[in-house]
């Protein structure tokens, strides 16, 4: 077992969270947010998307966002970009880190961007172009890299592939994104490993939904494997409201809060980090799936006189 003795977290709850949310979240909330966030010590935000105004409404202010979010500190704010185009804009609104994405599978990528996996990896060469002219680092993310919906079960061998691109284009990493919840601990030994054989200098940072549940179960195998970089979403927001099935990412308090159990730092304020998720419900409106904002830390004991006692 190499487990780390910290780790860092990226928080993707502004991007992978809000992205699906049907209702457009006033710009000054998101802002308010993001700050929330910074203050609590995140040091990696993925704060919006330059997608299309027209296919992801919600994340059409990132400019306006970005504009918003202190600056002061040493929080790398990045933002997923599609194409070259969304590239430019990211390079001229002044972001420190672009990621890109696709999907491990050709049916999955087809139907998310209607492009084969060749045909994306190619696109991302004139991303990392504009990007590395501007001096600005450029992440991969691989969604469906531990399960397809389509087509099941991922081969390792299709994970490499991808990830000697990534390596070959100077990306700074690859992100192993657990899209639909299909990961499991095997499935997550399997890959981690087979990727740190043969592409080791590429670091992987792990992304889970806890669509089936077993969300930080996932976390704690990376754990093992030496995996010390993860994604998370405040309040685990995330999924789409209309589509119940579709859960959302692990949650960050949560996260936090297990790996501070464990030892492991992550330089966030959990206090503080849970004032934030409970904003997040009362900006939403809604009850989120965050467990350690509602029940509080373990330790945060409760005064006697103050709880009635029950069987069971
Ligand atoms: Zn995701």
């Amino acid at each position: 077992m190499n487990r780390p003795d910290s780790v860092e977290i990226t928080e993707v709850g502004p991007r992978d969270g809000l992205q699906s949310e049907p209702e457009f979240i006033a710009t000054g909330d998101k802002i308010r947010l993001i700050n929330g966030l910074i203050a609590a010590g995140l040091k990696r935000i993925e704060f919006s998307s330059f997608v299309s105004p027209r296919a992801v409404p919600q994340l059409a202010d990132v400019n306006e966002v970005l504009a918003g979010i202190d600056r002061s500190g040493n929080t790398v704010l990045s933002a997923l970009v599609p194409n070259a185009r969304g590239a430019i804009r990211a390079v001229d609104a002044g972001v420190d880190e672009i990621v890109v994405f696709m999907s491990a599978s050709e049916s999955h990528n087809l139907k998310n961007v209607n492009r084969t996996v060749d045909e994306s990896l190619a696109g991302f060469a004139d991303v990392a172009r504009i990007a590395g002219d501007a001096g600005i680092p450029v992440h991969g993310a691989i969604a469906t890299a531990l399960g397809c919906p389509f087509e099941g079960d991922v081969p390792v061998s299709q994970l490499e592939y991808i990830a000697r691109h990534y390596r070959d284009m100077g990306f700074t990493g690859v992100g192993l994104g657990d899209t639909t919840g299909m990961a499991t601990p095997p499935v997550v030994q399997r890959a981690v490993r087979h990727l740190q054989d043969t592409v080791p200098d590429l670091p992987i940072t792990l992304h889970f939904h806890n669509t089936r549940g077993l969300g930080l179960v996932n976390v704690m195998t990376g754990l093992d494997e030496g995996i010390c970089r993860f994604e998370s979403s405040f309040g685990g927001m995330g999924g789409c409201p209309f589509a119940p099935k579709a859960t959302g990412n692990i949650c960050t308090e949560d996260l936090v809060y297990m790996m501070h159990e464990m030892g492991i730092g992550t330089g966030i304020d959990l206090a503080a980090l849970i004032e934030v998720a409970r904003e997040v419900e009362r900006v939403m409106g809604r009850e989120l799936p965050g467990q350690v904002m509602k029940a509080g830390p373990r330790l945060s004991l409760h005064s006697m006189d103050a709880v009635a006692t029950a069987a069971g």
